[in-house]
């Protein structure tokens, strides 16, 4: 006896798009990006579905990654922004955890935590995004710091508009002019980069939405066309059905009012599980595997839509699905207003979550 609603998370979906990853990736080696708890879809699982096809981990979340170590695994962890404070430094030698080192204290840091030379760390570089890394003197700075101390570095920078009208090549160039003389290694492209510009240089990709059948620019080439496949696919059911009259109005504010009889079902779904509250009216939905729509306010634990023109044997204990198999997560989180990264990533912890492989 459990709410009806589920996640379930389809492994098969989650390789083939790491698949998809490291054909675009060329001879670049991938990071795999799987902070937030893999985007919501369960770190423990991402990783044991990735582990044999992946070359290391990008996370945030120290805790996470040490637990990752303690649960076995050898591959090579980047920790995208770095450490925080000295405390943490002992966790980062003794679990062999790669930071993204973005400010020149920390290379102090680096230095009074005694960190072993043959540890590799990554220097962040800010090319235009503005909010983690060195700029062409802080660049030089932390070189010298390193140097003699650190033998593994690469370079490191993150694109603002891969996805868009800007690309990439006002920040290549100034990537370029800052590292002219340097011969390391560098990590550039996320998923949008990846799939758009695969060309650049780059010797570690950091794919994350598209392993999930995220479209990086929905707006630009759907995940189908990307041959990228949803892996989490949201679902519940219609726990009533009610029959409105013309004037009749649904949910919270009364923001929906039937303009003639309508056929409404009621689905165990809400904010509270991670579905937006910002989603409108309109925003798209299957019931028993037929589109239909939304309609007025998404409460805390349910949702409402429109059966009107559904068959008239779609009921209660009809099947709800909010986005995945059969509904792109990109169309519902453009309806919402959105990107697919939040609608994952707010995924509930109450939503229980199954697997399929
Ligand atoms: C999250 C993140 C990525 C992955 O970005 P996607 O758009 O999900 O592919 C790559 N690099 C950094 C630094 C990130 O924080």
């Amino acid at each position: 006896m459990t709410r009806p609603i589920r996640a379930t998370i389809d492994l098969a979906a989650l390789r083939h798009n790491f698949g998809v990853a490291r054909r675009h990736a060329g001879h670049a080696k991938l990071w795999a990006v799987v902070k937030a708890n893999a985007y919501g879809h369960g770190l423990e699982r991402a990783v044991a579905a990735l582990t044999d096809l992946t070359d290391g981990f990008a996370l945030i979340e120290l805790e996470r990654a040490v637990q990752l170590r303690a649960a076995g695994l050898k591959l090579p962890i980047l920790m995208l922004e770095g450490f925080y404070s000295a405390d943490e430094l002992p966790l980062f030698i003794e679990h062999r955890l790669t930071p993204v080192l973005h400010r020149i204290d920390q290379l102090q840091t680096l230095q009074d935590a005694r960190w072993p030379a043959t540890l590799p760390v990554y220097l962040k570089l800010n090319t235009g995004m503005h909010r983690l890394g060195f700029n062409a003197a802080g660049l030089v700075a932390a070189r010298a710091a390193l140097a003699g101390k650190v033998d593994d570095i690469t370079l490191m920078t993150h694109f603002a508009d891969a996805d868009g009208l800007r690309g990439v090549d006002w920040q290549l160039e100034r990537f370029a002019l800052m590292t002219a003389d340097m011969d390391l290694p560098c990590s550039l492209a996320n998923s949008a980069a990846l799939l758009r510009f695969p060309d650049m240089k780059n010797d570690w990709a950091r794919p994350g939405i598209m392993l999930y059948g995220g479209s990086p620019f929905p707006q630009l080439i759907s995940a189908a066309e990307l041959d990228l496949q949803p892996v989490m696919t949201l679902q519940s059911e219609i726990i009533a059905v009610q029959t409105l009259a013309a004037g009749d109005s649904v949910g919270y504010g009364c923001t929906f009012t039937a303009d003639r009889p309508m056929k409404i079902g009621v689905v165990a779904c809400g904010y509270a599980d991670g579905y937006p509250r910002h989603a409108p009216t309109g925003t798209p939905v299957l019931v028993n595997g037929l589109r239909t729509r939304t309609l007025g306010r998404v409460s805390m634990d349910k949702l409402c839509v429109d059966l009107t023109e559904l068959p008239a044997k779609v009921g209660a204990g009809g099947t709800a699905t909010m986005w995945g198999k059969g509904l792109p997560a990109d169309e519902v989180a453009s309806a919402a207003g959105t990107i697919s990264y939040e609608l994952f990533c707010a995924l509930a912890a109450r939503v229980p979550v199954g697997e399929i492989n």
